[in-house]
């Protein structure tokens, strides 16, 4: 982090040495000039050579990631919402013999599932207040289940025993096993990657503000914590191209994170590129995710396979009386109701990953942003492995995440010669990948 040099640094600089080489020409130095002077020439009128700008780190170019040593590729769906994520209680409790039965839902995340989960998890544990009031009001013990065992149900789960240390609470899912998840196939970047095109003119934008803000504080709280290791949590560089990424422009228009330095881009192929640097964290899900599932099981949150196909079913087979719905894509059968203009708003985003083995201990940067504006084609080095990663192309209503088709198998070639092309610095080849990408899905 030290290597990095901030925005006022490279201006200090490209003052100074904008006056050095007036200073050979022998013309007055441009330092401490008011701003309304005209700019100054060489003679003949013609304008200065603007100076390239510093290198965004000072100790050497940062080691491209050897495509050869790959793990394995995986494919998943991201379950985005039309409108954005729904975290609500539903209007409508479930009618039960025991009384009515309260759902709140959680589901939507689009590609910031990872990002968004810790902020939405405190705002589900508000809702969660509101309701237990009113059960012990009507003299009736709270009783909760989590639905999901994503990154979304097992932070609601963590941030409820932490509200409660008595409360009981089972998380239901169809499949125990995290390694089944969209979420743990996730990169895991701190970034609210595709969500945000459904706050641009919303209403809803300073919530999801608020999301992205307590989600932050509480990774920072980990990593400032000594068990960001235990966590899978690391502050990372994402470097980028000099281009707009909303994503990020997101976080820094919220004031979480600082605006990004910019200079020449520290990778071989791309130094003589200018590009920008943002910090951010990375949340490696594969480490995240059974480490949540270990501290709940010690601290009394029991753990239930079980698929639901229906609200009736949930009110039926259920003894708990207040329920969560964290079931991510799971939630277009659970809630038909959720639609928008005659369609369900939950719409498949597949995403392809590349995981290859690190080889340098120098890999720790993230790269990102692709070889255009708003792409998000990416290198990540986690702790453990390098991800690389980048498309988003619309699921037809039956793709599943337990098959890898030939499409899968296509868009993961594709994923790979598109940072292949980005790193060795051609991007108009990586552009014309890109477009090719768009080819290889069927869309609904
Ligand atoms: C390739 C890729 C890369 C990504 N990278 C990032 C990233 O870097 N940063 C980021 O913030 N986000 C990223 N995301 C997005 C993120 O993965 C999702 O937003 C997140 O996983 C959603 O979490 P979830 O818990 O809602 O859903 P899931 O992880 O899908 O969990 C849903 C749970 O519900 C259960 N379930 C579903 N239906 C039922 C049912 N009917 N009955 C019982 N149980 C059911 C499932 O078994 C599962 O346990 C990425 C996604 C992909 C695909």
């Amino acid at each position: 982090m030290s290597n990095l040099i901030p925005l006022a640094y490279s201006r200090r600089r490209l003052l100074r040495e904008g006056g050095l080489f007036a200073g050979c020409l022998g013309m007055p130095a441009l330092l401490g000039r008011a701003v309304a002077q005209p700019a100054p020439t060489l003679p003949g009128g013609i304008a200065f050579p603007t100076p390239p700008p510093p290198p965004l780190r000072t100790d050497g170019v940062l080691p491209n990631p050897d495509l050869t040593l790959l793990r394995s590729r995986v494919a998943r769906t991201r379950p985005h919402r039309k409108g954005g994520v729904r975290l609500e209680l539903d209007p409508e409790p479930l009618a039960a013999a025991s009384g009515p039965k309260y759902i709140i839902h959680n589901y939507g995340h689009s590609g910031a599932g990872i990002t968004l989960s810790w902020g939405c998890a405190a705002a589900t544990v508000s809702l969660c207040e509101d309701v237990i009031e009113r059960l012990k009001q009507a003299s009736r013990q709270p009783r909760v289940a989590v639905i999901g065992t994503g990154v979304v149900g097992l932070t609601v789960a963590t941030e409820l025993r932490a509200r409660w240390r008595q409360l009981p609470v089972t998380i239901y899912a169809k499949n125990l096993d995290v390694r089944a998840t969209t979420s743990y196939a996730a990169g895991g970047q701190f970034e609210p990657s595709i969500i945000m095109r459904e706050y641009q003119a919303s209403a809803d934008l300073e919530r999801v503000r608020g999301w992205l803000r307590q989600s932050y504080q509480r990774i920072k709280g980990i990593q400032l914590s000594g068990n960001r290791e235990k966590f899978g949590v690391a502050e990372r560089l994402n470097y980028t191209l000099d281009h707009q990424s909303s994503g990020f422009q997101a976080l820094v228009d919220a004031g979480i994170i600082d605006a990004p330095a910019t200079g020449l881009l520290p990778f071989s192929k791309l130094g003589e590129q200018p590009g920008r640097a943002y910090k951010t964290f990375l949340m490696n899900p594969t480490i995240l995710l059974p480490r949540l599932v270990a501290d709940l099981r010690e601290r009394d949150v029991r753990f239930r396979t079980k698929v639901f196909v229906s609200r009736e079913q949930i009110a039926n087979e259920l003894g708990e009386n207040i329920i969560i719905n964290c079931t991510g894509l799971g939630a277009k059968v659970l809630c038909p109701e959720d639609t928008l203009d005659g369609q369900h708003r939950l719409q498949g985003k597949r995403g392809h990953l590349v995981i290859l083995r690190k080889n340098n201990p120098r890999q720790f940067y993230f790269l990102s942003g692709g070889c255009s504006d708003e792409e998000i084609s990416y290198v990540f080095c986690r702790q453990n492995d390098i991800v690389i990663g980048g498309s988003v192309v619309n699921a037809s209503d039956d793709t599943d995440d337990e098959t890898f088709s030939e499409n899968d198998r296509a868009l993961c070639d594709n994923v790979q010669a598109k940072a292949e092309a980005f790193l060795a610095g051609n991007l108009d080849l990586c552009n014309s990948l890109m477009q090719k990408s768009h080819a290889l899905w069927p869309r609904p």
